[in-house]
């Protein structure tokens, strides 16, 4: 088999939108009838691939795929070749579930665009029409949630149909600029500057910064990324970084001291910062060692240390931490911090015994030594603050 139009596929063009080109070059009805004939002469070519192509739109990204991802993959390598592309190219189009999270969050990946999948638009995908009569195709970032306006023409993009006032969604309507009602769609509002900065940084070389930056503000605010004013909240808030962010942990260290019960080295951490560390981690994917957020939490953490030094009398910079936090601020793994305490570099405030397994979410170093431990890795200070820490 191979298809007599040969369409190719646009480099930000997403998988979606490539198949409803495939459909519409060749003539065919609709994707359902194009998507009939591939999975025919799947399984004339191998057996194992009856049901591997979707053949609903809204499902047929590979990361909707849970089980059969392989056959959905050996598919798409096969309609690749029909289309006379490379055959990985469909797969480089999809958003693919990756082993890499944001913190918690899972996430996808695109042609080495790594997300968190909360920045996915699920129910709809608003349009320009402007970008559309240039090139008639959807780009990927028209998915994430804070890409409102046109990065090119500077306009909000339309979520709903003027005249039906449904949300648009091409990948049900099959349409390109238009509606399922049939009306035609037109982007007429020009945009917040605040939106088009969000836009033109995730369309641009540093993405990758955006994403986790994006997610991570509206996790620690509980803001809705879909919100019409998420993105002027967001752009106000880092204009002002770290500053904010640190004057909302003195608050925290001032009500600490005001509601004091017990002693700070009896004191859970969590108790006074809540759990700021581990969503700090949503701000880059965990593979990475470095993360702004992370280090601004040690570089505030360290001021803490400093201006509280160790007395007779504990003070707040002898709070209780747990196994995970700690590893995030030293930025290691939680087999290093164990290992670490092993070796008795780590003192724990309780006594242990001898084959106890130290669980990652039980308190038992101290705030303090985290920050000593960093700054004699070097992670922390002057120039070196960005170098790795050697593996023990
Ligand atoms: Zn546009
Ligand atoms: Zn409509």
């Amino acid at each position: 088999m191979h298809f007599i139009v040969q369409t190719k596929p646009f480099k930000d063009e997403t998988l979606e939108s490539y198949l409803l080109r495939l459909t519409r070059d060749n003539a065919y009805a609709d994707y359902h009838e194009l998507a009939d004939i591939i999975w025919q002469s799947l399984v004339e070519c191998d057996h194992e691939l009856e049901g591997a192509f979707p053949l609903d739109l809204k499902t047929a990204n590979l990361y909707h795929a849970s089980q059969s991802s392989r056959f959905r993959v050996r598919a798409f390598k096969l309609v690749a070749q029909w289309a006379a592309l490379a055959p990985l190219e469909l797969i480089r189009l999809s958003w693919l579930r990756s082993n890499t999270q944001f913190g918690h969050l899972t996430a996808l990946i695109r042609d080495q665009l790594l997300i968190p999948r909360m920045l996915l638009r699920e129910n709809y995908v608003p349009i320009c029409s402007e970008c559309l009569k240039e090139e008639s195709y959807f780009p990927y970032y028209w998915h994430l949630k804070p890409y409102k306006a046109c990065h090119k023409h500077k306009v909000q993009l339309q979520s709903h149909c003027a005249e039906c006032g449904e949300l648009i969604d091409y990948r049900a309507s099959e349409q390109f600029s238009q509606c399922s009602c049939g009306a035609k769609l037109k982007t007429m509002a020009p945009a917040s500057e605040a939106d088009i900065a969000v836009s033109e940084g995730l369309s641009g070389a540093d993405a990758h910064h955006w994403v986790g930056k994006l997610a991570w503000f509206a996790y620690q605010y509980g803001h809705d990324q879909e919100h019409a004013s998420f993105n002027e909240a967001f752009i106000s808030y880092f204009k002002h970084w770290p500053d904010n962010f640190f004057a909302e942990l003195d608050e925290k260290v001032f009500r600490a001291r005001e509601k004091q019960l017990r002693p700070f080295n009896h004191t859970k951490f969590d108790s006074v910062f809540g759990d700021v560390i581990k969503v700090g981690k949503v701000a880059a994917p965990n593979v990475l060692r470095s993360n702004f957020v992370v280090d601004s939490l040690l570089s505030y953490f360290s001021d803490l240390v400093e201006k509280n030094p160790k007395q007779k009398h504990p003070n707040i910079a002898d709070l209780l931490l747990n196994s995970l936090d700690f590893a995030t601020l030293l930025g290691t793994t939680l087999e290093q911090v164990f290992r670490l305490y092993q070796e008795g570099q780590l003192t724990c405030c309780e006594r242990l015994n001898k084959n106890e397994r130290l669980q990652p979410d039980r308190c038992v170093f101290y705030l303090r030594q985290v920050v000593e431990l960093a700054q004699s890795q070097g992670r922390y200070v002057g120039d070196f603050k960005n170098q790795l820490i050697t593996p023990w």
